[in-house]
């Protein structure tokens, strides 16, 4: 049985659930900062949300909580059905590789690799074999449009292509979750547009997406948003 598999178990889950489901989740750091207060949040498959909110209003906090990165200090937070508080240290990495796609704004890309190794790697901790992986990573690069570039080192893209490649290893894995962190925050109006529409473009064959920004213009482009002011949802 896999780590999550036996998590599975404890946690039954009948019938279909959320991806994302916060509910009076509140997080207060060391020295007393609250950086969340009490956010109820419900995010169904299928859905594009934008969280947006100005520097302070809890973001990047949002992020490590729902990307299992970190845990509330109050409240539950459930993602793809399981209660994040009931997992073991094993069991949450297993369901953060699993279940969840990360691209950040700086990209996080391998630069001694080609951009093929660096999307199977976002296989690496599924089981699936070496062969498997390449071929499945060349398959999520012909889908961000790379395809003629899987040899490339990444110093040898453009910003918005590494962006491209980013998105095609979170989304390599088939997550229930893709999780961007401003992913147009270090690009050109152009790039960052692509990269947009890149985001669309599998939300529309069926990827729940998440977008943390402070940008209105890419929040009010989503089909919901979810702004944030001082810790809470507002
Ligand atoms: P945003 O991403 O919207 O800028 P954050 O979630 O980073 O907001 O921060 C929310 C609040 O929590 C801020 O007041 C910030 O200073 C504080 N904060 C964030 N991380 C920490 C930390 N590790 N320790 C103490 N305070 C923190």
């Amino acid at each position: 049985m896999t780590v999550l598999a036996e998590a599975a178990a404890a946690q039954p889950q009948a019938g279909p659930h959320p991806v994302v489901e916060l509910d009076a989740v509140s997080k207060t750091y060391p020295g007393g900062v609250q950086a969340l207060r009490e956010v109820s949040l419900r995010i169904d498959p299928g859905e594009m949300t934008a969280i947006v909110g100005p520097s302070g209003s809890g973001k990047s906090t949002m992020l490590h909580l729902i990307g299992t990165l970190d845990r509330p200090s109050t409240g539950t937070v459930r993602i793809d059905g399981f209660d994040v508080a009931k997992l073991r240290d094993k069991q949450l990495s297993a369901l953060r590789s699993s279940r969840i796609g990360f691209v950040f704004q700086q990209f996080h890309l391998a630069v001694g690799q080609p951009v093929l190794d660096n999307v199977a790697d976002g296989l690496l901790y599924s089981g699936t074999a070496a062969p498997e992986r390449r071929a499945r990573a060349a398959e999520a690069l012909a889908r961000v449009g790379l395809d003629h570039r899987i040899d490339h080192l990444p110093n040898e893209l453009s910003g918005g292509e590494r962006q491209r490649v980013a998105i095609a290893r979170a989304v390599v894995g088939n997550p229930a979750l893709l999780l961007a962190d401003e992913p147009t925050g270090n690009l050109d109006s152009v790039s960052g547009a692509g990269v947009m529409e890149l985001l669309h473009e599998l939300h529309g064959a069926g990827t729940t997406v998440v977008v943390i920004t402070h940008d209105h213009d890419i929040a009010d482009s989503l089909p919901r948003q979810v702004a944030m002011r001082d810790g809470r949802v507002v």
